[in-house]
């Protein structure tokens, strides 16, 4: 078949590699001039960790790890009042866990295509019309095309999705967040391996120490601190930060100085996509775009792989029967997917609690994880992925 992919992130890339190993034709589109470079730092495990593993992809994503140490929350003195060392995540994925950069991962799973896909990057679907034997596209730049089918693998605000199944809106559940973030070079102090975090009620900001002396700075805040509209470019989104987090207190002073010199600044609101059908005709959506976790579910890279993996491997056992495969690839996942945003979501407010009772909870449990009983019964269930996934023969 003629497949045509629409997002080029971690999802798009995945899927482009299990068709092709399939032998169908894929066309990737990406909205942007250039695979995305920079960007945060995601925790990659479980699920998507052992089909990265099934593509040959374990050796290169260990190698741009990092092996984080220690999550510590800090008070305005940078003295340490709560936090836990990660040994506990090595616990529980039997050392299957590692932190990297999101592009660097979409970026290895890209290079895994070897110029195999046609790749246009710099546009978008932009129209789709089912034909019923065919799906007819149009794009913002390139010439019209036909496909077998189309696949929205383009995230959180999938215009895919948008087009075939309706507005945004009817699909998103906010979580009362939003998230900034930048990296910048030169920061100082660093901790090599240790994710600090400081906090006050609503608001938390975090460094991480990356190589080549770049630090990653993430801004998480409840939506009541933005009053009015999300900022729409980067001049408005460094002024929003720079006023919610003025009184923050700790290294904030410094790191919004430094944000003044810093380009792509990250923001949007926390928010989980939640459907009750993933495809419609010769449409269908994976990843993000399908069913966002969120950044509190800390697993949405290694989801999004598992389900291109899923998707992928339905349409090679149903040989052709797209709508057999989209119907096996909706039901062996959606009810796993969605446990996992009903966790997340119950997860949220403790992410960066609202009082400071709250905050002080949070730092006396994160002590107490080093107790096995401790962490299995605040993150073992999240931790788990209670699935197994078929072994498709591609
Ligand atoms: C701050 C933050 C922290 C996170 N932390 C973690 C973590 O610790 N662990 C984890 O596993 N996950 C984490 N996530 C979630 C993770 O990043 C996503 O779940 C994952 O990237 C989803 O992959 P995707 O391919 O579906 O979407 P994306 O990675 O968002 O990729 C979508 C792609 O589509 C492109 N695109 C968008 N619109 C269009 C268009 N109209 N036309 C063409 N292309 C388009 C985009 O440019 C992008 O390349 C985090 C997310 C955030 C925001």
């Amino acid at each position: 078949m003629r497949i045509v992919i629409n997002g080029a992130g971690i999802a798009g890339p995945a899927l482009a590699y299990w068709l092709l190993e399939s032998g169908h034709e894929v066309l990737l589109v990406e909205e942007s001039p250039r695979l995305r470079s920079g960007g945060y730092v995601i925790d990659f495990w479980g699920v998507g960790y052992d089909i990265a593993e099934k593509m040959g992809l374990l050796p290169r994503v260990i190698e741009l790890g990092y092996q984080v140490q220690e999550v510590r929350f800090v008070d305005r003195d940078s003295r340490r009042r709560g936090g836990f060392s990660t040994g506990v995540f090595d616990r529980m994925t039997n050392g299957r866990f590692t932190s990297l950069q999101r592009s660097d991962l979409a970026a290895t799973i890209y290079r895994a295509l070897d110029g195999r896909a046609e790749t246009i990057f710099g546009d978008s679907v932009a129209g789709i019309r089912d034909a019923g034997d065919s799906v007819q596209l149009d794009f913002d730049h390139a010439a019209p095309r036909q496909a077998d089918l189309v696949i929205g693998a383009d995230g959180l605000h999938s215009r895919v999705r948008q087009l075939a199944f309706g507005p945004e809106a009817r699909f998103e559940t906010a979580l009362g967040y939003y998230v900034a973030a930048f990296e910048i070079e030169g920061y100082r102090p660093r901790d090599e391996l240790v994710y600090v975090s400081h906090g006050i009620p609503g608001r938390q900001i975090s460094r991480f120490s990356m190589r080549d002396e770049r630090t990653l700075f993430l801004f998480i805040f409840r939506d009541r601190y933005l009053a009015g509209e999300a900022p729409s470019n980067e001049r408005e989104r460094k002024s929003v930060l720079a006023d919610v987090f003025a009184d923050v207190g700790w290294e904030c002073p410094r790191i919004l100085a430094a944000m003044e010199n810093s380009g792509g600044v990250y923001f949007d609101r926390v928010s989980q996509i939640r459907m009750d059908r993933w495809s419609l005709g010769r449409t269908a959506l994976v990843g993000d775009a399908a069913a966002c976790v969120s950044l509190l579910a800390g697993e949405g890279t290694g989801l999004a792989i598992a389900e291109a993996y899923v998707l992928a491997g339905e349409l090679a056992r149903c040989g052709g029967d797209h709508v057999a495969a989209f119907a096996r690839y909706q039901d062996r996942l959606m009810p796993f997917l969605q446990r996992k945003q009903d966790s997340a979501a119950g997860f949220a407010s403790s992410f960066a609690p609202g009082s400071s009772i709250g905050i002080a909870f949070r730092n006396q449990v994160t002590r107490l994880l080093r107790i096995p009983l401790v962490a299995d019964f605040f993150i073992g269930r999240d931790l788990r992925d209670d699935i197994v996934l078929p072994d498709f023969q591609f």
